[in-house]
């Protein structure tokens, strides 16, 4: 038997991890699986970061660091803040976390009351729904379609919203439609918000270096929501540091005084070598990571030619971040191969045991019509995987 609380027995498996264990179960097999499944930058950390960290080690940086970050880095991160996104913040504002990923776990845990209600529009990052479970929350998805870019409008917002709704969690970039938000988009949802003071936004800006199309906008940046926006950022994506695990939050004070509680009960403050890296990472200009936008965004042009090649895949094209999530509904239905396609579970499973290509379904994201494609792989591995499903899917 078995004694474990309803909590996790409710918690769904990740499943971007879940897609990603059963690749390396067939790799395992001797399967030559093409991985286009997790949210990851297949680039190194770059040497400048690494060498902040082996002077951290080297410098004796090996104590516990204050819960909420050092004052170094939250200066660091002020400084980004103010550079990045026109956005002031002080340092009661700021806490560093273990990842974005704690940053919103924090978020949840300490702005939820059971039965609270959190607008999720549609496709979002995996997490926020179990997170929201998590801290007793009621995730409320906003649907969204492939038609309208998956951007929710300010009608949908105002009719979502009841008595109980307590926040507003959106990425942008989206993680997973690469879909970004303009300026006027955000005023037009900021108005709507404006009628109902209650309400917490979370603005989850980790792909704000990965934009194609400029234009990177903050919540908080309206004066009249930036009592009300937690804004979340990390540097796992456009610094490649995802195992680094370090993200953060400004906020106003007294929900960053609360995150900082938290965290003190649950983890302690992040990695002292992480968080010393990040100081270097983040004082550095933009202009240094930019290598690896310009090769995501070529590589999107590459997957965007390959796919539109391919009949029964229609999709946006990706503003930011680095995955294309096109809309597969073409294909339910039909039998190919001997694989009954219903819905994007079975399409995505068949990619991967005919085409021998990993991929994530949308019902992870709340659209269960599409799959999310990560490119952020060679060009080499991007050029393949597409022929392999090409090939897969001739007779459909
Ligand atoms: N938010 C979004 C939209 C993400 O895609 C991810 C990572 O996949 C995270 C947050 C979490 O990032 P971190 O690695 O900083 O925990």
């Amino acid at each position: 038997q078995e004694f474990l609380s309803n909590r996790i027995k409710s918690m769904a498996t990740s499943q971007t991890l879940a897609m990603a264990a059963k690749a390396r179960e067939l790799k395992e097999q001797g399967k030559d699986i093409i991985g286009l499944s997790l949210g990851e930058p297949d680039f190194n950390t770059p040497d400048f970061i690494k060498e902040a960290a082996i002077k951290a080690i080297n410098e004796n940086y090996n104590s516990y660091t204050p819960v909420d970050g050092y004052v170094e880095l939250k200066d660091a991160i002020i400084k980004k803040f103010k550079r990045d996104n026109n956005l002031t913040y002080d340092r009661s504002q700021i806490v560093v976390s273990t990842g974005a990923k704690q940053s919103l776990a924090n978020v949840a845990m300490v702005m939820l009351n059971p039965g609270d209600e959190v607008l999720l529009p549609c496709p979002y990052w995996v997490s926020y729904a179990e997170i929201v479970k998590l801290a007793e929350g009621v995730p409320v998805e906003i649907p969204t379609t492939v038609e309208t870019d998956f951007k929710i409008t300010p009608e949908q917002l105002e009719a979502a919203i009841t008595p109980k709704t307590r926040m507003l969690w959106y990425s942008s970039p989206c993680n997973p439609s690469g879909m970004v938000y303009t300026k006027e988009e955000l005023r037009a949802l900021a108005d709507v918000l404006k009628k109902h003071p209650d309400i917490i936004i979370v603005s989850d800006e980790i792909y704000e270096h990965i934009n194609f199309v400029g234009g990177h906008f903050s919540m908080a940046e309206f004066e009249d929501m930036y009592d009300r926006t937690v804004t979340v950022n990390g540097v796992s994506k456009a610094f490649a540091m995802t195992g680094w695990r370090i993200g953060y939050i400004g906020a106003p004070s007294y929900i960053a005084r609360a995150c900082n509680k938290m965290q003190g009960q649950i983890t302690s403050g992040a990695n002292c070598i992480a968080q010393r890296a990040v100081i270097t990472a983040l004082e550095a200009p933009v202009s240094e990571i930019s290598y690896m936008v310009d090769k995501f965004k070529s590589r999107r042009k590459l997957i965007l030619d390959l796919l539109n090649e391919i009949e029964g895949f229609v999709t946006t094209e990706p503003q930011g971040a680095f995955y294309v999530f096109p809309n597969i509904s073409h294909f339910f239905g039909k039998k190919i191969k001997g694989h009954q396609i219903e819905n994007a579970s079975d399409f995505s499973l068949f990619l991967l045991e005919e085409a021998y290509v990993a991929t994530v379904t949308g019902d992870a994201f709340g659209n269960p019509e599409c799959i999310r494609i990560s490119y952020a792989a060679s060009e080499d591995q991007i050029k393949e995987a597409m022929k392999r499903i090409k090939t897969a899917l001739k007779d459909a």
